[in-house]
């Protein structure tokens, strides 16, 4: 097994600073440089962050040059902390994805999409990249795919089996 940072913990639950609820996962994560980063994961309406995300950091920049434009008109500030929150994007080869969909803040919502077994006769249409001669086992189906109401996200994870 990987040697793991001893000053890792298990997550907690804490109060979400942005929807209020208590389901909002604190992890406290020791760095090689002996810094510590907290992460922040709200399973009630999906929002991520943590405290590298400082608002104006290099940390934000870097991410926002990578990322959609919809997840960042939905970034938020906790004007507590002043870090930027985000809503997350999931992808788990076995489960599914789910990130959120739509136009703009007004109107959004979370689209999960399930992954199912590729058919033996089809795996070829389904190379890994950067490995000759291996194929994914599957896929991501987005025909299956729902749509959940921007503050049900908890649903959209049980939809996908993340979730019991
Ligand atoms: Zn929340």
């Amino acid at each position: 097994m990987a040697q793991q940072s001893q000053s890792n913990t298990e997550p907690t639950k804490i109060e979400c600073p942005h929807c209020g609820s208590h389901e909002c996962f604190n992890q406290v994560e020791g760095l090689p440089d002996l810094s510590v980063v907290e992460s922040y994961m709200c399973m009630e309406c999906g929002y991520t962050s943590t405290t590298l995300n400082k608002e104006g950091s290099e940390v934000v920049e870097r991410y926002e040059e990578s990322t959609a434009e919809l997840i960042k008109a939905l970034r938020w500030i906790d004007p507590k902390t002043n870090l930027v929150w985000y809503p997350i994007v999931l992808n788990f080869p076995t489960f599914g994805i789910i990130f959120p969909d739509g136009t703009g803040t007004d109107n959004w919502n979370w689209k999960a999409a399930p992954a199912v077994d590729i058919i033996e006769e089809e795996k070829t249409k389904y190379p890994i990249p950067g490995q000759p001669g291996q194929f994914y086992e599957r896929r991501i189906d987005m025909k299956q795919g729902r749509d959940f109401a921007s503050t049900d996200f908890y649903n959209a994870c049980k939809f996908l089996g993340f979730i019991q």
